[in-house]
């Protein structure tokens, strides 16, 4: 039987000598906020994704905020979100003081389904916000017709997604804005943080002054100019990403490629092994896309297997393979259904996978080794 003497976590990041000594470097210099390295970073990210501008932020939760208050998302306005994700990606919408609507998922992808989504669109739809759920990037060329035809924005909530393609096109460079989070787990860190990706240059200066309090310069441009003077636009956060954790995030930047290989590797050796554990699905990956997998996400054929979801979770954690489960649907949160009186069979494909759902291990240091311990210990749930 599989007995790990550690959990092995389902995430983790990596830091690597490099890491430290940007980290370093930067501690001894002048700046260790709103100094260069913020400007460098972004610059290296919207590159890395393919988009004109890039602005840094201080989560992937701040990230969702800007963008939706960059289009002006008020109390008036209703925005398409898929259910199947982290609350953030709909309560944005919230301190907007606008209305999430949640549409259902497609059952083989788990991916905002784009026909659900256009079915919800009212005269008061602002924007979809699609989940790029696992790194399976979103049905993008179906949902940019609708938001075309519709004339709303389309938000992509990319926090698992970055370095993945779709038809050739990195994820960052296919939405009006996309999102980014760069929380320990995801694909690359700096702690905590987060980035919004756009071509449109109005946004991204919006966005940039929403970050800081509303000001419309920030304190290295008023040093440049010689001036004490700033004044306060509008109503914002102070939502910056320090210079400290902008160098770290560039060195993660350089490693990108190396993480999402490392991932599809992995990706790899469980598909493999699980085509031989009949109860045991894992998602459909569509042939335009590359998947750049923060999740190695399953379904358990509860019945075959004659266990629950639950049970299955308990008996693999009892074994130290650190499962988690990708997410409760956001309308099913009892915040939720107070205020938005959200209630089950809304988005019943999304609930059903709910019931079904697992995450395994998926991290860039993990070994083969350890998926041969994941593979065993699900292939033993049978016994
Ligand atoms: C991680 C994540 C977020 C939030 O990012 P933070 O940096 O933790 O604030 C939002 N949406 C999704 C889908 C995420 O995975």
């Amino acid at each position: 039987m599989t007995q790990r003497q550690r959990l092995l976590p389902y995430g983790r990041h990596s830091i690597s000598v490099q890491d430290l000594a940007a980290v370093i470097d930067v501690l001894q210099s002048s700046w260790l906020t709103t100094g260069p390295k913020v400007t460098e970073f972004e610059n290296a990210f919207a590159a890395a994704v393919g988009a004109k501008h890039a602005v840094a932020v201080s989560s992937g939760t701040a990230a969702l905020h800007a963008a939706v208050h960059a289009l002006d998302v008020g109390p008036e306005d209703e925005v398409i979100v898929s259910p199947l994700s982290f609350a953030a990606s709909a309560n944005c919408v919230l301190y907007q003081g606008g209305t999430p609507v949640f549409a259902d998922v497609n059952p083989h992808t788990l991916l905002l389904d784009p026909a659900c989504a256009q079915k919800k669109i009212t005269s008061r739809t602002k924007a979809i916000i699609t989940v790029d759920y696992a790194g399976h990037p979103s049905d993008y060329e179906e949902l940019r017709l609708i938001a075309n035809q519709a004339k709303i924005a389309l938000i992509a909530d990319s926090c698992h997604a970055l370095g993945a393609t779709y038809q050739g096109h990195p994820i960052g460079s296919l939405a009006d804005l996309s999102t980014f989070s760069f929380h320990p787990v995801k694909h690359i860190t700096t702690g905590e943080g987060g980035m919004i990706s756009t071509d449109n240059a109005e946004l991204a200066n919006r966005m940039r002054i929403f970050r800081n309090h509303g000001i419309a310069t920030d304190h290295r441009e008023r040093e440049q100019k010689g001036t004490f003077y700033y004044e306060m636009v509008e109503l914002g956060f102070n939502y910056r990403l320090s210079d400290v954790q902008c160098a770290l995030g560039l060195s993660q930047l350089r490693r990108l490629a190396e993480f999402v290989e490392k991932r599809k590797m992995l990706a790899a050796l469980y598909d493999q092994a699980f085509a031989q554990i009949d109860f045991v699905r894992p998602l459909s990956v569509k042939k335009n896309v590359s998947h750049s997998y923060h999740l190695f996400v399953i379904r358990i054929d509860t019945e075959q297997l004659g266990k629950s979801r639950d049970e299955v979770y308990r008996i693999l954690r009892a074994k130290n393979i650190g499962v988690n489960v990708h997410y409760l649907p956001i309308h099913l949160h009892p915040y939720y259904q107070k205020k938005l009186s959200t209630r089950s069979v809304l988005c019943p494909n999304a609930e059903k996978a709910y019931t079904e759902i697992l995450s395994l291990p998926m991290f860039p240091e993990m070994t083969t080794q350890d998926v041969g311990d994941v593979v065993e210990a699900i292939a033993e749930l049978k016994n």
